[in-house]
């Protein structure tokens, strides 16, 4: 399977030249199977510019996974083309509930006067998604789902494909548990062995006290989780929308720092633009 990042970023997107090299979208990333089927994991502003890149591919075809319906998930989609085209169909699962859970809170967020379309007459066909249990198939991808502890609930993902696995676990305290979250150890094995863990990395430890509670984790928990789960590689991600290259480059280096003993996961921050074959 192949991963791109079109967005890294927590929050908010930014812009501003002291952001360019990791980018300001917020998150959303590409996933593409090996027989070139596409998995999409959140609709934050990254999504605008993959749709225009699916536009051109001529791609009528996707799965879109929300991790959950902060904005900062969802706000790119009203720019997705790929709704506005009558011959295309999005599959779309969410973090929990029924399956028409997600279509009605999408309706509620898009619709007249906070956005000219609403969300139930975009032309593009919208099917819902179920996953049986918590694990669902699309295409050759396998993907199970574990809650996240986040405010207002939230959902991460594991992708496996021929052996090779992909965890997206963004929005996630580790450090406390939020109603409908789970310990820490529930964690550790639902990343066991993952080729790469793409985890929520917000914060500094200092940072960390004046914001716990608000559903983010720091880098020494990511950092323990990547070591504990035996992942290959740790991918940092949902930079803070303060968070400059610069401040990124450093942080970076202190989470590798932290993973620096014989056969400790390797650490990378994502960018727009990253992107990785597992
Ligand atoms: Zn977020
Ligand atoms: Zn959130």
């Amino acid at each position: 399977m192949r991963v791109r990042c079109w967005g890294a970023r927590g929050s908010i997107p930014v812009s501003g030249p002291e952001f360019l090299r990791y980018g300001g979208d917020t998150s959303c990333l590409e996933v593409r199977s090996a027989n070139n089927g596409l998995l999409i994991l959140d609709a934050g502003t990254g999504i605008r510019a993959l749709g225009c890149e699916l536009a051109r591919q001529g791609c009528l075809d996707a799965t879109l996974l929300l991790s959950h319906y902060h904005w900062d998930h969802i706000q790119g989609l009203p720019f997705f083309k790929l709704l506005y085209n009558p011959q295309a169909t999005l599959r779309l699962g969410g973090s929990r509930g029924a399956r028409a859970e997600l279509p009605r809170v999408l309706s509620r967020a898009l619709r007249p006067p906070l956005f000219p379309v609403p969300f139930d007459k975009v032309p593009a066909h919208i099917e819902p998604l179920y996953f049986e249990g918590e694990a669902l198939r699309v295409g050759s991808l396998l993907i199970r789902r574990i809650a996240a502890s986040h405010p207002n609930k939230g959902a991460g993902f594991r992708i496996e494909e021929n052996g090779a696995s992909l965890v997206y676990l963004t929005d996630n305290e580790l450090a406390l548990r939020h109603r409908g979250g789970l310990g820490f150890a529930d964690y550790v094995a639902f990343c066991n062995g993952a080729n790469l863990l793409i985890h929520d990395a917000e914060y500094l430890p200092e940072e960390y006290p004046q914001r716990r509670g608000w559903g983010h984790s720091h880098i020494e928990d990511a950092a323990r989780l990547a070591r504990e789960a035996g992942v290959t590689t740790l991918g940092l991600f949902h930079h803070n929308q303060e968070r400059s290259d610069a401040d990124l480059d450093a942080l970076l280096e202190r989470c590798r720092g932290l993973l620096s003993l014989p056969g400790d996961p390797a650490c990378v921050a994502l960018f727009q633009g990253y992107g990785v074959e597992l």
